[in-house]
């Protein structure tokens, strides 16, 4: 008798136990730094190269996206060993334009050691091709972005990228590997902030790369071992904890952020509203490579200067007025406070969180009255 497939949902609901009779139900951290060892030495003997722990949240995000999974202390730590190893012996790295500003910025922190940062729009199809035209760059790809929530189309940035010898890697962060699946569309490595969506209670910061490259991923565990950008144990078992309610955690955050994205664009003080699920152009293309839902961020502008925006975020009762996102509250911030950041001055970007739809539609509400009204 063949045994039923089981899903990666359930999966992730076990993800790192499977204990033996007697063992923990479910895996306590290894905090240990060193491991018994004489002779030959392993990686894993000394915690800088590896940590029982860390293996287990590597299988689990592994088996998301059907690849090997490396972790990092951070997403940018995540980000910064992709540059080191796939864009020092390049000439450019494109970039979106608007994407996660700290990516841009990390770029061009590291290019003397590395490619120059080329920025593009990545829904123009024509510049990203002749930008990575001379098969000297590498393509860095972000979608949905972060804030403007805006969607490229993965497949064919992966040919662009495939036909100049390019590797891709694509910033998967807001829809996590849950959502959207960048390996199976061409990306040679998925890059994820675990700090957001994957723990999802906003405890811990945390980021990985997937990859089916083998080599790849030796080189980034190499860069890991050597620069010293390691997760701790007690984080990896966070990460771990938070792994195993994502799938039901997005979908419900998916459901409510579709809903509310909806509201606000029938809304009379706001301007603009930002999500792949209402966004016109883009629509059909979400429904393709987001198959489950479009995730939990969205961002919408409202009429007025900044001072107005800042005003509604202030006198939320309910929203959290934090950054980040991806946690079991709601949380919102008017995005162009940080330096760097080159969202709209009265863009506010909000992380739909657990709460049921009807208690943050109220407090949307109520918090953009503050809006003077026009006319
Ligand atoms: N990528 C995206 C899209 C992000 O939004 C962030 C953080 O906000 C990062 C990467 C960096 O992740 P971390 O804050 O875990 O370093």
């Amino acid at each position: 008798m063949t045994e039923p497939a089981i899903s990666a949902d359930a999966m992730l609901v076990h993800a790192g136990a499977r204990p033996g009779p007697g063992e923990p139900a479910v895996p306590p951290p290894v905090l240990a730094t060193i491991l018994a060892s004489a002779g030959e030495p392993r990686a894993e003997d000394y915690g800088r190269g590896g940590n029982r722990t860390w293996a287990l949240l590597e299988q689990a995000l592994g088996g998301i996206e059907a690849a090997q999974a490396v972790v990092f202390s951070s997403g940018q730590a995540a980000s910064m060993a992709l540059m080191l190893a796939l864009a020092r012996d390049r000439e450019r790295i494109v970039l979106p334009r608007d994407g996660y500003y700290n990516a841009r910025v990390l770029a061009q922190r590291l290019r003397p050691h590395g490619a120059a940062p080329v920025l593009v729009d990545l829904g123009d199809l024509a510049e990203v091709k002749r930008e990575l035209a001379d098969g000297r760059a590498v393509l860095w790809a972000e979608t949905p972005t972060n804030p403007l929530l805006r969607v490229a189309d993965i497949t064919r940035l992966g040919e662009l990228a495939a036909a100049a010898g390019a590797p891709m890697i694509v910033d998967n962060t807001v829809a996590t590997g849950l959502l959207q699946r960048p390996l199976d569309l061409g990306a040679t490595a998925s890059l994820c902030s675990l700090t957001k969506s994957a723990s999802g209670h906003s405890d811990v910061i945390a980021g990985a790369v997937m990859t089916r490259d083998e080599a790849l991923a030796d080189e980034l565990r190499s860069w890991r071992t050597l620069g010293g950008g390691i997760l701790g144990p007690m984080e990896a078992w966070l990460v771990l904890r938070g792994l195993r309610t994502l799938p039901l955690r997005i979908e419900r955050q998916s459901a409510t952020a579709l809903a509310v994205a909806m509201h606000l664009a029938r809304h009379p003080s706001v301007t603009a509203v930002h999500y792949p699920g209402v966004h016109g152009p883009t629509l059909a293309l979400a429904r393709a490579q987001m198959p489950r839902g479009f995730g939990p961020l969205l961002s919408f502008e409202v009429a007025g200067p900044a001072e107005v925006a800042d005003a509604v975020v202030a006198a939320a009762r309910l929203i959290v007025p934090a950054t980040s996102f991806g946690g079991v509250e709601s949380t919102w911030e008017r995005r162009a406070r940080w330096p760097g950041e080159t969202a709209p001055p009265s863009l506010i970007r909000l992380s739909v969180g657990i709460e049921p739809a009807p208690d943050l539609l109220a407090d949307i509400d109520q918090a953009l009255e503050r809006v003077p009204s026009v006319g």
